[in-house]
């Protein structure tokens, strides 16, 4: 399929930090892609939390089926867009791969045991690392050897770094926009996590059904409408309707308004959308609205609500326990890590170490070391 001029074309690429020969029948973004489904560190998303511990229900999303509702909507963004498919797909799959066990709240305990030594902890950098050093799979290089736009990706999907705070992303472009196959990840990033947390809460019985119509009105005209059609439907139906139209608005405004910002801008090319000021990728300000409305309540309603949030600060502890346990006790760590500790820092060590723990092991290990708080 032909491509939009500012498509990140795969024969544009920057290429590898070791070059390879290419394959016969895949490019280099579509072998980034598989590469990033055989890492170990994609398999383990399967064992870490997005909001729901393993204790709520086996059928509740993880970060894996977190990670695949992603990449399946930004695949049909992708497409609406005519942008490069395999780059968008590759830097769905991975846009989680850093994150440590117990989802942001783990991220933000790493980070604030790290600024005590001066240094800090960030699912995006951690992603790259994993990337570059962490997975050891191929004789001829550390890590998995991605092309430059799947790393940039990494590091800048959700956000931007300023080169003099982080010098050491400075290869990546720092004061230019990523393309728009890692602009589109972040919102729709935010699309599939919206309505899957509204999913999984309805589903445990934790939520208010009037006042979720009542104070998020996007899900409140979908329903409405989907009631009018169906009267005498069952309301689970009904309800699981009125998502799946929330999500088709979120998806077309963001395809629809992105679209109108390009034309607006008159990107011709990747360079003209990496020049500009802002992401091109976004929702129209009248959905931004009715998106944060949303957001709103699932954090007032569901991930402060005590049952979610009792049990996330028991792990947090947890998590926390073993970081500083580790600390005293860096030989307790497997031998690859207790040899790193006593030549490097080890607060980053016992960090990287935890950090790439899925939720179930750092528990059993909590428990082996009797740091657990229950
Ligand atoms: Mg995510």
């Amino acid at each position: 399929m032909a491509l939009a001029p500012y498509a990140m074309e795969v024969r544009k690429s920057r290429g590898r930090r070791y070059p390879e020969a290419p394959h016969p029948y895949r490019n280099d973004f579509a072998r980034d892609r598989d590469r990033i489904i055989h890492a170990r560190a994609f398999r383990r998303l399967e064992a870490k939390t997005q909001v729901f511990t393993a204790r709520f229900s086996d059928h509740f999303r993880n970060r894996l089926t977190h990670t695949l509702e992603v990449a399946q909507v930004a695949r049909t963004v992708a497409a609406a867009l005519e942008i490069d498919a395999d780059l968008t797909e590759a830097l769905a799959l991975v846009h989680d791969i850093g994150h440590p066990p117990f989802g942001h709240a783990g991220e933000k305990q790493l980070d604030a045991r790290m600024r005590e030594y001066g240094e800090t902890f960030d699912h995006n950098i951690h992603a790259l690392r994993i990337v570059e050093q962490f997975e050891q799979s191929y004789l001829d290089f550390p890590g998995l050897n991605l092309t430059f736009e799947v790393r940039e990706g990494i590091i800048k999907h959700s956000r931007d770094y300023s080169p003099e705070e982080f010098p050491e992303l400075r290869e990546y472009l720092l004061d230019k926009r990523p393309p728009l196959e890692a602009q589109i990840i972040d919102v729709v990033d935010e699309i599939a996590y919206n309505t899957a947390d509204l999913d999984d809460a309805f589903e445990a019985h934790l939520l208010d059904f009037d006042q979720l119509r009542a104070e998020v009105p996007i899900f409140d005209s979908a329903y409405a409408q989907t009631d009018r059609r169906n009267p005498g439907g069952a309301r689970k139906l009904k309800f699981n309707e009125a998502l799946r139209h929330v999500l088709d608005l979120l998806t077309t405004d963001l395809i629809e308004n992105t679209r109108k910002r390009l034309e607006s801008v008159q990107a011709r090319s990747v360079d003209d959308v990496r020049e500009q000021p802002e992401r091109v990728a976004a929702f129209s300000s009248e959905l931004a609205t009715q998106d944060a409305k949303l957001k709103q309540f699932l954090a007032a309603n569901l991930y402060s609500h005590p049952v979610i949030a009792g049990e996330r600060d028991r792990y947090i502890s947890s998590l926390d326990g073993l970081f500083l346990f580790f600390m005293g006790h860096p030989k307790k760590m497997p031998k690859h890590y207790a040899q790193l500790a006593e030549n490097l820092p080890r607060h980053r060590i016992v960090c990287d170490y935890i950090a790439g723990m899925t939720d179930h092991f750092l528990l059993r290990q909590c428990d082996e070391f009797q740091v657990c708080v229950r």
